[in-house]
């Protein structure tokens, strides 16, 4: 199978590469403009890097010869940090929208499978967090399904809503395009993958705020206080990046049942409050490293306009109904927690904990 893959250097990409060239039926042509976590597959004969961004006009040539010679083109290239929604809004909309169209565009063209990687937070907040507390035991309220829930985002000047909206109205491109010209597609709504290689931890290999499970790893690792924002009630559902590639795969190899379809990858089983994450990471620290102390590691709460800036405002809940996944692609995640953020912990620890030998 040839697979064009846009932003094939980021987190999920490089755990896509890990899976599809172990396989020698994949061929592989990616854009990306950083190598860092993808070096060992530069030298595969079935991959090939283009070091630069696919929607840049002098790549979209290149990119369009790929698109015609291969049988799919997954789209993963993106600014997907919240703690970019709100203070580079004009980024985030670029990249998640425009830049994003002339591949949409060219696959429409050429009626090319176009499997695009959206996010959760397309579905914005729950009904429920506008009812009074109560209505959280009514399922109808809070679960996300891919083609029934309604999408919720809160006001213009909340600029976090960037992210969520830019990626909706690219849903509705892809969608337009498939309705009005045959464009095959597949739309994926992550719900927070979890594993190594997820971010950067600040002051040592970047800058800024990164996603949660790097700003509590940058604090352990740092002797820093955890902060729990607005006080950690927010709740996620965590799902292992080695599922979620799984599910990914799927999608690939079951045409006939993925394609035309909105798929929420994430597990149900995982969902936890901010708070919860941060306690249960730091007793797992205190396991990786055999140091009882990390078990009572400070944890702080701060406000979110102090952690992220003006304009920032949170999802409540992202609990996701994964049945179209199951029946569909047979996919059911069952890695729990603890072993995720063990796996995941113990690579970062290993990265940045452990001095290198020289
Ligand atoms: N968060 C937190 N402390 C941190 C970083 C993030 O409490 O140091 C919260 C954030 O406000 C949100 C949740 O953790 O409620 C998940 O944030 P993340 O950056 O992972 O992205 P999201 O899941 O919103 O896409």
């Amino acid at each position: 199978m040839r697979v064009v893959i846009l932003g094939c250097g980021g987190f999920v990409g490089s755990h896509l590469l890990d899976n599809l060239l172990d396989d020698p039926r994949y061929q592989i042509e990616g854009w990306d403009p950083e190598d860092r976590k993808i070096r060992r597959h530069l030298v595969n004969p079935r991959f090939t890097l283009h070091r630069t961004v696919a929607h840049a006009p002098e790549a979209l040539v290149e990119v369009e010869r790929a698109i015609v010679h291969c049988d799919v083109v997954i789209n993963l290239a993106a600014i997907c940090n919240p703690a970019d929604y709100n203070t580079q809004p004009l980024a985030v909309i670029r990249a998640n929208l425009f830049d994003v169209y002339p591949i949409v565009e060219l696959c429409a063209k050429h009626r090319r499978w176009l499997v695009s990687f959206s996010t959760s937070e397309t579905y914005g907040r729950t009904i429920s967090s506008y009812l009074p507390a109560s209505s959280d035991a009514d399922p109808d309220l809070y679960e996300l399904r891919e083609d029934e829930t309604p999408l919720i985002m809160g006001p213009i000047r909340n600029q976090r809503w960037t992210y969520a909206c830019a990626k909706q109205m690219t849903e509705r491109l892809i969608y337009a395009h498939h309705t009005e010209e045959g464009l095959p597609f597949t739309i994926i709504r992550p719900l927070n993958f979890f594993g190594p290689r997820m971010d950067y931890i600040p002051t040592r290999d970047g800058d800024g705020v990164p996603r949660v499970l790097a700003c509590f790893m940058a604090a352990l690792l740092s002797g820093e206080p955890m902060q729990l924002v607005d006080g950690g009630h927010a709740r996620r559902t965590i799902v292992s990046i080695y599922e979620a590639v799984d599910a990914i795969r799927r999608v690939l190899e079951k045409p006939e049942a993925s394609q035309n379809q909105i798929f929420n990858i994430g597990n149900r089983q995982n969902e936890v409050t901010m708070a919860e994450l941060a306690d249960l990471m730091r007793r797992t620290y205190a396991t990786i490293t055999g140091d009882p102390r990390y078990n009572d590691h400070p944890i702080v709460t701060t406000s979110a306009e102090q952690f992220y800036g003006k304009g920032y405002e949170d999802c409540d809940r992202r609990m996701p109904d994964i049945g179209k996944a199951e029946r569909l692609l047979g996919w059911v995640p069952t890695m729990r927690l603890p072993e995720i953020l063990l796996g995941t912990m113990r690579s970062y620890h290993d990265e940045y904990a452990v001095p290198k030998a020289a």
